[in-house]
């Protein structure tokens, strides 16, 4: 088992990294023995991974930075770094090594003080001898002085830094930006490959699988969390439940209100798992006095850490809408495709007669119709319009007729 096993359905990208990551190895190897570097390298300090939602982007991402990482005494015999069990593969998978940095987006923005601490350390040594990777998940939230701050850093890079770039697509990125990056393209994962893994890493039943990953049609993080939670199961039953009971205003409303709660606690949820001990350590950190006093000019550093997960509270909220839109989108396609005698294979499998139904009683005008509406809720949301008068006008608009 290696780094990259964990990439579904990217066998092209994954050769190309480990290629990289072996030139990489063979350039870190000849320094310690003061040997010339070698030539025509297939590394390169600064990459961009590029894919729709799901495929994988952060994971190859992190497969590399743990590939660069690896320590293997294998790789001396001939074996290719990223092994997945050394000291260096492992902390680097799990987020603890100290040679690689991860930014994400807590909130809608990637603020210049989220990753001012990373940028500065992308201009040291790493501390191991090896790279300083510093991984940016959601670089298409970067803002204009995050951004820039980047721009600088990779323009003028400390020998051993290598940035790591994430985002849907090359148009997320600045041109000055990606112009400095070695471009890597996902593809959506097949629905078998996703099922096999699914079958293979989280010991999932075969028809169960199969079943998750039709559902998720490629989101392999979607169809892990299908098929290993079952509250996450119990809330796409719900929400695929929803296309019935928007008959009349009241229902609509109710749906609405329903979905909104749900997102809010799991906001709740993650916020009771993270902030009260994340505040308690930065105040230990900060070396609080017994009760919680605050040395003289810290209290900016708690500040900003409030601020933070508040916004990822927001995060939170508008990410498990996201997964609601996204089912109930998927259930609509199915129906359309009932309704235009399509032959491609359903996604919801498991709501068939809910389908059909459907499929029969309304006019494949008002379907279309219909997933208009749960786009135009995404771009609201998008635009910061409260989420629960987003999520009404899509149910009031999900009605019959
Ligand atoms: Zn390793």
């Amino acid at each position: 088992m290696t780094v990259w096993d964990d990439l579904v359905g990217q066998e092209r990208v994954s050769e190309q990294l480990a290629a990289a990551a072996r030139d990489a190895d063979a350039f870190v190897t000849a320094a310690a023995s003061d040997a010339p570097p070698p030539e025509a390298s297939r590394m390169t300090h600064a990459w961009l991974f590029t894919g729709p939602p799901g495929a994988g982007r952060n994971q190859a991402a992190r497969a590399f930075a743990a590939a660069l990482q690896c320590v293997s005494p294998d790789r001396a015999l001939g074996g290719a770094p990223g092994c997945g069990f050394c000291d260096g593969c492992h902390t680097a998978l799990v987020g603890t090594h100290a040679d690689v940095s991860t930014v994400a987006a807590v909130g809608a923005e990637i603020l210049v003080k989220d990753m001012r601490d990373t940028v500065r350390k992308s201009f040291t040594a790493p501390a191991n001898g090896r790279w300083q990777v510093i991984l940016v998940e959601d670089a298409e939230r970067l803002n204009e002085k995050s951004a820039n701050a980047v721009l600088k850093a990779v323009e003028e890079p400390a020998p051993r830094t290598v940035w790591l770039l994430c985002a849907p697509s090359v148009e997320d990125v600045l041109p000055t930006i990606r112009s400095r990056c070695r471009h890597l393209v996902l593809s959506t994962p097949s629905v078998e490959a996703v099922a096999d893994m699914l079958v293979r890493r989280e010991g999932i039943e075969p028809d169960v699988a199969a079943s998750v990953a039709r559902a998720t049609q490629g989101h392999v993080d979607r169809a892990r969390r299908l098929a290993t939670d079952p509250a996450a199961r119990a809330r796409r039953a719900t929400v695929l439940k929803l296309p019935q009971r928007v008959e009349d205003v009241g229902g609509a409303l109710r749906a609405a209100q329903e979905l909104v709660d749900a997102a809010a606690e799991d906001a709740k949820q993650l916020a009771e798992e993270m902030d009260g001990k994340e505040t308690e350590d930065l105040k230990a950190a900060l070396g609080a006095a017994q009760g919680g006093r605050l040395p003289r000019g810290t209290a900016g550093v708690v500040k900003d850490l409030e601020d933070m997960q508040k916004r990822r509270r927001t995060r939170t909220q508008r990410d498990s809408l996201d997964v609601a839109l996204a089912h109930l989108t998927s259930f609509y396609r199915d129906v359309l495709a009932l309704q235009l005698g399509s032959r491609i294979a359903l996604a919801n499998t498991d709501a068939e007669d809910a389908l059909e139904r459907l499929a029969r009683s309304s006019t494949p005008e008002s379907t279309l119709r219909r997933i208009e509406a749960i786009a135009a809720c995404g771009e609201a949301l998008d635009r910061n319009v409260a989420p629960l008068l987003a999520v009404e006008a899509m149910t009031m608009a999900l009605r019959a007729g």
